[in-house]
């Protein structure tokens, strides 16, 4: 393509995106289709000569969109939201289209810098201790720009477990290693995310998963038991990973308590806090961080609940060096003259290239202004609390949990197979889209604010859809 044709293209391209953002709502939120259902529309091997764009899009209607899963759609309330706005979307053209790697600091010094200046703005707006946030105050600490939350609880495991055989090193220099090791144990409660279980599984250590509450949540009284016993069966407990808005129920292990008994014991805390960190820009939600002053590294995505298309993964630790010792590997083709004094993120997790994340970011934050992200925020949160309020104004429905952000997890007052049978006609019906979690051993159905610009009316026609099929099924029960 010349220029010109990428600006007659590209016009076309942001036009499509417009309308199809507009108009959404008048799609199915899930496809109506099977699995391989693509593979009988498309060539099996790819064309020999060029083809025109305008080719390329057409079957990108007719083929690929019956496929798609609309996230952005109003009706679109599973998972939690995948971050979307027009700022994020233009500052991504914009990074996609410098093409930069930012490796290291040499290699695209913006990426770097940039990178650095956000993840102290967004550490700022949502209030974490100053001991996260010393790009700007020359301390040890320090954010990063991740691809995704799971990674972040992988790399925050590795450091732990690199700090930890670094002391069991020097304390017991004759034992081999590989004892050691096996020795280790982590914490998490039943509600932490199961990419919490695949890190301690990638890192080969064992993790002790923990019962909650009947609030869902992780107490210092069953996080000390656990540490004490098992010191008492020769184990080492090194590795703590909490989380802060859990992806079941939404629910907040207890920091306050956890928090101590992590720095009696001297285990590294981890806060996963990937849909839920993004409300602490709102100060009346910071309670539920109360005793984040003990924790080690900390993660939240924006691109999940900030308006921030994916990926942007964002982590912060206290000590970057007990990071970065943990994954450190320095060829000479990726040295640089400034490495004394610059960041090098390669050397904070797992890929080498990284693309410009941090525009995204910047765009976002600028041009919502803080103001502008609180109400966002707050008004999910008043949206889930309406439809929370509807659901127990109906004695078909229980709710399960509390309802403290933009989720809600709700079941009809029925056994686990009508819930069930619920969920999947709801979601046969293509007018609206939730998935389900277990709590306490039952089916429950989650439903989350996802669409940016949600009002009461959409939370208005969902309980009405919910209510119409729940009144066939309970109906059929009966007779
Ligand atoms: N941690 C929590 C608490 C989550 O809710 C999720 C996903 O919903 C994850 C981690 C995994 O996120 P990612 O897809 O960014 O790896």
């Amino acid at each position: 393509l010349t220029p010109a044709d990428f600006r007659k293209y590209g016009t076309e391209m942001v036009n499509f995106i417009a309308d199809y953002l507009e108009n959404v709502h008048n799609r199915r939120v899930v496809p109506s289709i099977e699995p391989g259902y693509l593979r009988e529309l498309i060539p099996a091997t790819a064309p020999t000569k060029a083809e025109p764009f305008d080719r390329v899009m057409k079957d990108f209607e007719t083929y690929v969109m019956p496929g798609v899963t609309h996230w952005q759609h109003p009706r679109f309330h599973a998972y939690f939201p995948a971050g979307n706005s027009f700022p994020s979307i233009l500052a991504n053209m914009l990074g996609d289209a410098l093409g930069c790697q930012g490796f290291s600091w040499a290699a695209c010094p913006a990426i770097t810098e940039l990178e650095m200046i956000v993840l102290d703005w967004l550490g700022r707006m949502i209030n974490l201790p100053k001991e996260f946030l010393p790009f700007t105050e020359n301390g040890r600490g320090g954010g990063v720009i991740q691809s995704s939350a799971s990674e972040c609880n992988f790399v925050a495991l590795l450091a732990a477990r690199f700090e930890i055989m670094k002391q069991l090193r020097q304390r017991f220099p004759f034992v081999e290693e590989g004892l050691l090791m096996s020795k280790l144990i982590a914490y998490c409660s039943k509600e932490a995310h199961s990419s919490v279980e695949k890190a301690a599984m990638i890192g080969m250590v064992k993790l002790r998963i923990l019962e909650t509450d009947s609030k869902f949540r992780l107490r210092g009284d069953t996080l000390h038991a656990a540490i004490t016993e098992d010191r008492h069966l020769g184990l080492i407990p090194f590795y703590v990973s909490t989380t802060l808005g859990t992806t079941s129920v939404c629910s907040f292990d207890v920091l306050s308590e956890i928090g101590p008994v992590c720095t009696e014991n001297d285990l590294w805390l981890h806060v996963d806090a990937a849909y839920a960190g993004c409300a602490f820009i709102c100060p009346e939600f910071r309670g539920i961080m109360n005793g984040i002053e003990h924790a080690m590294s900390f993660n939240t995505n924006p691109n999940k609940w900030m308006l921030v298309n994916f990926d942007c993964s964002t982590m912060w630790v206290k000590d970057r060096f007990k990071l970065t010792q943990a994954l450190v590997v320095d060829p000479l083709y990726l040295q640089h003259s400034w490495a004394d004094k610059a960041i090098d993120y390669r050397h904070w997790g797992i890929p080498l290239s990284r693309r410009f994340r941090s525009l995204k970011l910047w765009f976002v934050i600028r041009m919502y202004g803080v103001e502008g992200l609180q109400a966002y925020i707050r008004e999910h949160v008043r949206l889930a609390k309406k439809f929370e309020s509807l659901l127990r104004a109906d004695d078909k429905f229980e709710i399960v949990g509390d309802v403290i952000l933009g989720l809600v997890c709700f079941r009809l007052r029925a056994s686990d197979e009508a819930n069930q049978l619920l969920l999947t006609k709801l979601n046969s019906t293509g007018r609206i889209h939730m998935v389900p979690a277990s709590l306490s051993d039952r089916f429950v159905i989650r439903f989350c604010v996802c669409h940016e610009h949600a009002n009461d009316r959409d939370i208005l026609i969902a309980y009405e859809i919910i209510k119409q099929v729940a009144m066939i099924i309970l109906h059929e029960q009966i007779t």
